[in-house]
């Protein structure tokens, strides 16, 4: 026996059908001969199963796991910044500017900027971006 969760197409209503087999399934459905309980009729199919409701449900672990890979990601990138730029602090829009404009070595550099910092510097065509900067965890 095999049980299928129908969808009737008339009134909507959704029920549980048992069939010997799915071949019986399909011969019975095109006779005509799956009948829904609710209104009779016989436009009647096969229900959509979505696993992701059940997903849903659980909606806490799933929001921890998306928590902890993106952790994972800006950790990454912020060993990636400290391993290949230097750490210029507070001067970070003007030694921008110098590199910009060839008064000092082209290198990645990074430290803090205001956020006007950064629009004044995107602006001069400047690349800056803003990026998570979580406290190390083996700190
Ligand atoms: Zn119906």
């Amino acid at each position: 026996m095999i049980k299928y969760e129908l969808r009737c197409r008339g009134c909507e209503g959704q029920f549980e059908g048992w069939f010997a087999d799915s071949g019986t399934y399909d011969r019975q459905s095109a006779a005509g001969e799956v009948v829904c309980p609710s209104c009779a009729c016989t436009d009647v199919g096969k229900a959509i199963m979505a696993p992701n409701i059940a997903l849903r449900r659980h909606g806490a672990p799933a929001r921890e796991q998306v928590a902890a890979e993106l952790r994972r990601m800006f950790m990454a990138m912020r060993r990636h910044v400290e391993d290949n730029c230097e750490y210029v602090g507070p001067e970070l829009a003007e030694e921008a500017r110098r590199i910009h404009y060839g008064e000092a070595d082209e290198r990645g550099i990074y430290g803090e900027a205001t956020a006007e910092e950064a629009a004044d510097l995107r602006d001069e065509g400047i690349d800056v971006v803003a990026i998570p900067w979580l406290p190390r965890s083996d700190a």
